[in-house]
C-alpha cells in the first residue's frame, strides 16, 4: 500500500488534516488505536477559541459547530467571597465558543470518512514508523480484523498520536524536549447537571482552586484542586459537592445546581514542548508534540493551530511543490505553543497561589486579581491571552 501522507491518531489535530489534504483531493490514510464509537464519546475540552473556529469554517469544517455551539463572552472570578465579572466580550468584541471536543470529532471524522472519502482504519495496534530521516519512510502497524501486519509506504508522516502515542518515541535521542510539572493536581468531573452560573466561574480559594465550565445545558464540567496522583475514589459524591459549594461561595451567587457525577478522574498538571516539531519525513502535530495542562484551555487549540499549518503546508507541497510552508512549520506553531505555555503558567499562580500555604504566593496572587479588575491595561492584555488574540503569532 501507497498514500503520500500517513496521519497517525485520529484526534482533532489528525482529522482536521487528513479534512484539509482531502478537499486538496491529496490521499492520506488515518490510523486510529481506538474504535470510532470511543474517540466519538470521549470526553475532554470545550473551549475554542474563535480564531481556530474561523480555519475550521474557512476550510468547510464547522458547519454544526457554528449552528450548534455556544457563545461565551464573560468569565467570573470569585476571590475573598465576593463575585468579580470580566466581560471580556465588551472589552474586545472577540468571544468564545463552547462545543464539546466529541461533537467536534464526531463532525470531523463523518466530514473526512463519509464527505470527502478518507481512508480510515479503526483498531490498530502496534504503529511502528521505519525509514523517517529518508525519501522513503513508511509506517506498519497491526489490523484490528485481519490481524496481520500491514505496511504503508509514504512521503510524510504525521505525528498526531496525542500525549501517550508512539510517533514521539520516534524522534532521535537528541530531541529537545522542555517539561514542566505544575505539582498540582486537578479532579476533573462531569455532572449532570445544568449550568450553575451564565458563565465560566473560577474560584480562588484557600482550600484549592474550583472551576465551573458549561458543557451542554445537561453537562457540566468542574474542576477541583487536589494533590497530584490523588485516588479519584477519596472525592465521594458528597466530598465533591461539600468543596465545591465551598470553594465557590460568594456573596449573591446562586445554589449549585447538583447532578450525578458521570466523570470523575485525576489530571496531574504538567507540559512539555518538543523542538523542533519535526524529524525528517516526520511533522508533529498537537499534543504529541506540546502537552499543555488544561489550566488555560489552550491544548485544543494549539492542535488546531498546528492541523490549519501542517494540513496547507503539505497539500502546498504535494500540489504544487511549494517548500516555504513545510520549511517554517515547527518555528510558526511553537510561537503560538510558547505563548500559551506562558500564559498557562501565569494563571497557573493566580487559580494556585492562595492554596499554596505560602503567605506570600497568597499575597501577591490577590494583587493579580486586584490589578485585573482596577487596571483596564492589564484587563486588556489578559483578555488578548485569554481569548488568543495576540496578533504576532
Ligand atoms: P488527541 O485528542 O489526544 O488525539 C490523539 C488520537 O491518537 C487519539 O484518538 C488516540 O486514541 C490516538 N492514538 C494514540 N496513540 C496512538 C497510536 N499509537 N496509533 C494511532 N493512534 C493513536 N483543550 C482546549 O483547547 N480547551 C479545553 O477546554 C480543554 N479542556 C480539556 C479538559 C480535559 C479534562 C483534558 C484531558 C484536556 C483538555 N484540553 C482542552 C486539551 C485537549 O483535549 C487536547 O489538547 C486535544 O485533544 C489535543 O488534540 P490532538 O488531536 O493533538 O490529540
Amino acid at each position: 500500500q501507497r498514500f503520500p501522507v500517513v496521519v497517525v491518531g485520529a484526534g482533532p489535530a489528525g482529522l482536521t488534516i487528513g479534512n484539509i489534504l482531502r478537499a486538496a483531493s491529496v490521499d492520506c490514510l488515518v490510523l486510529e488505536t481506538e474504535t470510532r464509537e470511543f474517540i466519538e464519546q470521549r470526553p475532554r475540552a470545550g473551549v475554542i477559541e474563535e480564531w481556530a473556529v474561523r480555519g475550521l469554517q474557512q476550510r468547510g469544517l464547522a458547519d454544526t459547530l457554528s449552528e450548534r455551539a455556544q457563545l461565551h463572552t464573560d468569565c467570573e472570578f470569585r476571590f475573598g467571597g465576593q463575585r468579580f465579572r470580566f466581560s471580556y466580550g465588551e472589552l474586545t468584541g472577540t468571544h468564545h465558543f463552547v462545543y464539546p471536543q466529541p461533537l467536534l470529532v464526531t463532525d470531523l471524522v463523518r466530514e473526512y470518512a463519509d464527505v470527502r472519502g478518507g481512508e480510515i482504519r479503526f483498531g490498530v495496534h502496534d504503529v511502528q514508523l521505519h525509514d523517517l530521516d529518508t525519501e522513503r519512510p513508511s509506517v506498519s502497524y497491526v489490523d484490528a480484523e485481519t490481524e496481520q501486519r500491514v505496511v504503508v509506504a509514504c512521503d510524510f508522516v504525521a505525528g498526531c498520536d496525542g500525549a501517550r502515542g508512539v510517533t514521539r518515541a520516534a524522534l532521535p535521542g537528541h530531541a529537545h524536549i522542555a517539561r514542566h510539572d505544575y505539582g498540582i493536581g486537578w479532579l476533573a468531573l462531569l455532572a449532570e447537571a445544568p449550568p450553575s452560573n451564565d458563565c465560566v466561574v473560577f474560584g480562588i480559594h484557600p482550600n484549592g482552586f474550583a472551576g465551573h465550565m458549561a458543557r451542554s445545558p445537561e453537562v457540566t464540567r468542574y474542576y477541583l484542586e487536589c494533590p497530584p496522583g490523588d485516588d479519584p475514589e477519596n472525592w465521594s459524591h458528597e466530598r465533591v459537592w461539600s468543596q465545591l459549594r465551598q470553594r465557590l461561595a460568594a456573596t449573591d451567587a446562586g445554589p449549585l445546581v447538583e447532578g450525578r457525577l458521570i466523570e470523575k478522574r485525576v489530571l496531574d498538571m504538567h507540559s512539555h514542548v518538543v523542538e523542533p516539531m519535526v524529524f525528517g519525513r516526520l511533522f508533529l502535530a498537537g499534543d504529541a508534540a506540546h502537552l499543555t495542562a488544561p489550566i488555560a484551555a489552550k491544548g485544543m487549540n494549539l492542535a488546531l493551530h498546528d492541523a490549519f499549518l501542517l494540513g496547507d503546508a503539505l497539500a502546498a507541497y504535494l500540489t504544487k511543490g511549494e517548500e516555504t510552508g513545510l520549511d517554517g512549520y515547527s518555528e510558526a506553531c511553537l510561537r503560538r505553543v510558547w505563548d500559551y505555555q506562558e500564559f498557562s503558567q501565569w494563571l497557573s499562580e493566580v487559580y494556585h497561589g492562595t492554596s499554596s500555604g505560602d503567605a506570600y504566593r497568597a499575597g501577591t496572587t490577590f494583587a493579580r486579581l486586584r490589578r485585573l479588575f482596577t487596571s483596564p491595561t492589564a484587563a486588556a492584555a489578559f483578555a488578548e491571552q485569554y481569548l488568543g488574540t495576540a496578533p504576532a503569532y
